[in-house]
């Protein structure tokens, strides 16, 4: 819901396409008379708009199956197993969430749940800012037209806190043993575990942080790694990296 107004479908399932019919809708929000969005812009065309930073949500329940860039901009695939249902999100300009592949990560969404943030397709000179939406019932090829269902479809509020900027990261998934205002530290397994996906991901990122602990020998050993936005630490996740390899012969692969 953006003030109030649902959105509704601004260019439906087979509407042609430079490479076939389209296999999805595409959601923006009906034009009101008064709206400040000029038609031929990035927030508008001539029925509809779509204003800057509006989240996308999780249709249903799930794991996410993949989460990252595309070339149609990030882009976000939930699986909603055990039934063979899966929806397709895309043309965004975030991913709210950690980047993923085949469900490595892990990571549940329940329905409602922001997962990025609506954009444009990269690859359109006009870059209207739109949402493509398909539903799978299996894979990619196994798309349905989405009309009938959106129709039952529950509409929510943006979820997020209205005094807060948008999340740039989100934290990815796993077991948080200490936390403050501005730091938060996990586990990063067991001797021996290779590093869990998280971790991973925070490969060459900023903001990253580490606790050391003396072990019984008196060596200083990486036990926790955090992340916070702001502050370049990538020298530091490499040094945790090395420190670790050192320490118990577990490479990164
Ligand atoms: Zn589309």
């Amino acid at each position: 819901m953006w003030n109030g107004r649902k959105p509704v479908i601004s260019s439906g399932w087979g509407s042609p396409r430079k490479h076939g019919p389209h296999r999805g809708a595409d959601i923006m929000f009906k034009r009101e008379k008064g709206d400040p969005f000029p038609d031929r812009t990035p927030n508008g065309s001539k029925w509809h708009v779509m204003p800057d930073d509006v989240v996308a949500v999780a249709a249903s329940d799930g794991i996410v199956w993949s989460a990252g860039w595309t070339s149609g901009g990030f882009a976000v695939v939930i699986d909603h197993g055990p039934q063979k249902v899966a929806t397709f999100y895309t043309h965004m300009s975030t991913v709210l969430g950690a980047p993923t592949d085949r469900a490595k990560s892990g990571q549940r969404v329940y329905a409602g749940q922001p997962i990025g943030i609506i954009d444009f397709d990269p690859r359109d000179g006009q870059r209207l800012k739109h949402l493509h939406f398909e539903l799978w019932l299996g894979g990619p090829k196994d798309a349905v037209d989405v009309a009938p269902i959106i129709k039952s479809w529950e509409y929510i509020k943006d979820p997020r806190p209205t005094s807060s900027p948008p999340p740039k990261t989100m934290t990815a998934p796993g077991p948080m043993v200490a936390r403050n205002a501005s730091l938060q530290y996990r586990s990063i397994g067991e001797r021996g575990e290779n590093y869990p996906d998280w971790v991973r991901a925070l490969d060459g990122k900023s903001g990253v942080y580490v606790i050391r602990e003396i072990d019984a020998n008196g060596t200083p050993e990486v036990v926790y790694v955090g992340s916070s936005q702001g502050r370049l630490y990538d020298t530091l996740t490499r040094h945790f990296q090395i420190v670790r390899h050192e320490a118990q012969e577990a490479p990164m692969t």
